[in-house]
């Protein structure tokens, strides 16, 4: 890259935690950045669980994207959905007809659930990746709760209190933990014409264990303790249908209103913008430095992409993984730029996995240390209060969390719309 009279136009798609990363790291260097996404808030997603059991407002997990740059005179943020990539004229292309001109490109659009197939299964089981999926969420299971209290049908009462969660992973064992303690404790003095200690929370695995991503141990005793919580885990069983009546998994069929998808991951259409080979998952096959191949000039990076970094082993889609690599392309663009043109391969470094069941326990595993239980739980808030961006929403978050710790009161508990699909 020579010394141009315009500046070197970076263009980073997505202000998740790959692409802010990127942006931060650039501020400062003698390139222009527009950040594009088509939200205008980043969102921090290992608490989204929370805003969708109404334990955090949605306010306290998210944050407008110019306010959080706008410290940094190099950095502009469009508000925009991204559909397309010239690659031939280097123009980014918008939803709305409008493009956007860059020499280096970023793309960081993330992923999604995948139903393996089966979209058809969407309306009735949500999955989380959004505010609006949360919003969606705490809304189906509060207003079911409310159709329960109304209910004088045995049956049909039931379906209402069954809360099914499909999915063992570390977002379905959080959901799961939050969502029995919400119904078994912290609702139980709110209604006075139903229990809800009657509701079942049932976690649905396809494999023969929940968090495959943790050693055995750690997930036999999220197990254990789950199901102390009251939790009921099926293993072993797919789920073959979901419904406005219900779910089958195996040879089961059980009648609910309320299904959380919490399984499969399928990355954002980046493969297709830049004509880009990619694995089962839609994830972009990168080079080692995290390049397309054939075109040097675009990066993709986080859950969009898929690369062995890691001795060898995919890296995971996780957000200290998206940030390692955000600060990855961030160097290697100002190497470029002083001409230094050798590609430096991404290596991932681990810095472990945590995940939480209910309010009092944890499971962390750092690789060289595990730890589980209550002392966990507190060393897995004091690691997300730290990760938090900015001192007032870490203040706001470690006070809700003392709030509910110390009253049970989850006072998030607003159903701001109901849906069709989970009435009929
Ligand atoms: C419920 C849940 C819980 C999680 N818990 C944890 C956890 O505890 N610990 C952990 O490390 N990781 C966790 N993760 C994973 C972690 O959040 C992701 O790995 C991380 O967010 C990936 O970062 P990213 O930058 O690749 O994508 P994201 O952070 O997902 O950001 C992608 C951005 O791209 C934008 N975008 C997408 N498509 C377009 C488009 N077409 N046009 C414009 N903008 C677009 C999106 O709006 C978004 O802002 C969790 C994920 C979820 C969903």
């Amino acid at each position: 890259m020579n010394q141009p009279s315009v500046p070197h136009r970076v263009v980073i798609v997505g202000a998740g935690f790959g692409g802010l990363e990127v942006a931060h790291r650039l501020a400062g260097a003698p390139v222009r950045i527009i950040i594009v996404d088509q939200h205008n808030h980043h969102l921090f997603q290992p608490l989204l669980y929370q805003a969708a059991t109404a334990s955090l407002a949605v306010s306290e997990i998210a944050w407008p994207v110019r306010h959080l740059l706008q410290r940094h005179r190099n950095v502009s943020t469009v508000l925009a959905m991204v559909t397309g990539v010239d690659t031939a004229n280097r123009k980014v292309l918008y939803a709305d007809g409008g493009e956007l001109d860059y020499d280096s490109l970023v793309v960081a659009t993330g992923a999604r659930h995948a139903y393996f197939g089966h979209d058809e299964w969407e309306p009735y089981a949500p999955g989380l990746k959004t505010l609006a999926d949360a919003v969606t969420i705490r809304s189906r299971m509060l207003f079911a709760l409310e159709m329960a209290e109304r209910e004088t049908d045995p049956e049909r009462r039931a379906a209402w209190l069954n809360f099914v969660i499909v999915g063992g992973g570390p977002t379905g064992v959080e959901l799961a933990g939050t969502i029995v303690e919400l119904a078994h404790e912290n609702l139980r003095k709110d209604f006075h014409a139903l229990d809800t200690r009657s509701a079942r929370v049932i976690l649905i695995e396809a494999g023969p264990r929940i968090l495959p991503g943790f050693s055995a141990e750690l997930a036999r005793y999220a197990h254990t303790a789950l199901e102390r919580l009251g939790v009921e885990i099926e293993l072993g069983r797919p789920v073959s249908a979901c419904s406005a009546a219900g779910v089958v998994f195996g040879e089961r069929r059980l009648a609910t209103k309320v299904i959380l998808w919490a399984a499969g991951v399928q990355a954002s259409p980046a493969a297709d913008w830049l004509q880009a080979p990619a694995d089962q998952a839609g994830r972009v096959t990168v080079e080692p430095d995290l390049t397309v191949p054939g075109h040097p000039e675009i990066f993709v990076i986080g859950d969009a992409a898929i690369i062995h970094a890691w001795h060898g082993q995919p890296v995971p889609g996780i957000a200290s993984a998206a940030k390692q690599q955000g600060r990855h392309v961030a160097a290697s663009i100002r190497k470029r730029l002083r001409g230094e043109l050798a590609p430096r391969p991404f290596r991932y470094q681990h810095t472990g996995s945590l995940a939480t069941i209910g309010k009092r326990a944890a499971i962390i595993d750092f690789g060289w240390i595990k730890l589980r239980g209550r002392f966990a739980w507190w060393m897995w808030g004091l690691v997300h209060i730290y990760f938090l961006i900015g001192v007032r929403n870490r203040l706001a978050v470690a006070l809700s969390w003392l709030w509910i710790y110390t009253t049970g009161d989850r006072s998030a508990r607003l159903i701001t719309h109901t849906d069709k699909d989970q009435s009929e």
